[in-house]
């Protein structure tokens, strides 16, 4: 792909000892909110492995949801580097807070794809529509070729029947299976999910999981946070418990973290699943 940004990026240091390659790489990420007197992520530092899934988990209010919005450039940051497959994208600009997106290419945005935990689907357009959307108009894509591929998603999400059906007419289960389609048809580096299943009835939370669980398999990138505590145990290989913007633990393995977290603090956040 053309990339006028990679020209002038500057290339970030592999870790010494990690296998794969890393896919996002944060360094000493800080953020605050306008009017706020203290940030709300405090120099967050990890890095998701190209083909690995890592989960974050942490309490109501810990920033989870604030890491993923800069990560997808829906927030400024003030501190810290992000890099996508160790170009930086974006670094810190002290006094930035207010400024409501951070400053980045269309094009860069599209090599990070995010699904939220509210399905925020077009009301006005089918889900074929929903998917062809921003391939066609930010990729320039070809419709035709670009409709091909929506409907394989849709098979691949069991959704194949639903393709002219409007957002309103489908289940909150269904709207997320299309909204995951609708990020993985930019062909993101990386996918970012955010407590996607939270305000699911029960019965549909198993059939979206069952769809991330899927991805994973099969390779793709992704950045996690969920309140499911089995499903990130399932599908993590690395997990990270965040509080008040702080990384309190970080591990390589994620079995050990749910069995025998090593900080006081991590035995407690997972108590209270128990
Ligand atoms: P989590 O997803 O872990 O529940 P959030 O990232 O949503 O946490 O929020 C972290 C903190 O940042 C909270 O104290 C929240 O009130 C605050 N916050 C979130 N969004 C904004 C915003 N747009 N403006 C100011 N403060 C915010
Ligand atoms: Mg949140």
């Amino acid at each position: 792909m053309a990339d006028a940004t990679k020209t002038n990026a500057t290339a970030v240091q592999p870790d010494a000892g990690t296998e794969a390659p890393a896919a996002l790489t944060l360094t000493g990420l800080t953020k605050q909110y306008a009017n706020a007197d203290h940030p709300v992520l405090d120099g967050i530092s990890l890095s998701v492995p190209k083909g690995q899934v890592l989960v974050i988990v942490g309490p109501s209010g810990s920033g989870k949801s604030t890491l993923l919005r800069t990560v997808a450039g829906l927030e400024p940051i003030q501190g810290g580097t992000i890099a996508l497959d160790d170009q930086i994208i974006e670094t810190g600009r002290p006094g930035s807070e207010k400024s409501g997106r951070s400053d980045r290419s269309s094009e860069l945005r599209t090599r990070i794809g995010m699904v939220f935990q509210s399905y925020d689907l077009f009301p006005n357009k089918t889900v074929l529509g929903n998917l062809v959307l921003a391939p066609t108009i930010v990729q320039k894509r070809d419709k035709t070729q670009v409709e091909a591929e929506a409907v394989r998603l849709l098979e691949r999400v069991g959704l194949a029947d639903r393709k002219d059906a409007w957002p309103h007419e489908l289940s909150g289960g269904q709207r997320q299976r299309v909204a995951i389609c609708r990020a993985l048809i930019l062909h993101p580096e990386i996918l970012l999910f955010d407590e996607v299943t939270a305000a699911l009835d029960p019965e549909m939370v198993r059939e979206v999981l069952d769809v991330i669980l899927d991805l994973a398999k099969q390779g793709q990138t992704m950045l996690i946070v969920t309140h499911e505590m089995p499903f990130a145990r399932a599908i993590a290989d690395h997990v990270v418990l965040l509080e008040d913007g702080v990384i309190v633990e970080q591990s390589d393995d994620p079995e050990r973290f749910f069995t025998q977290p090593r900080t006081e603090r991590a035995r407690q956040f997972l108590h209270t699943f128990e």
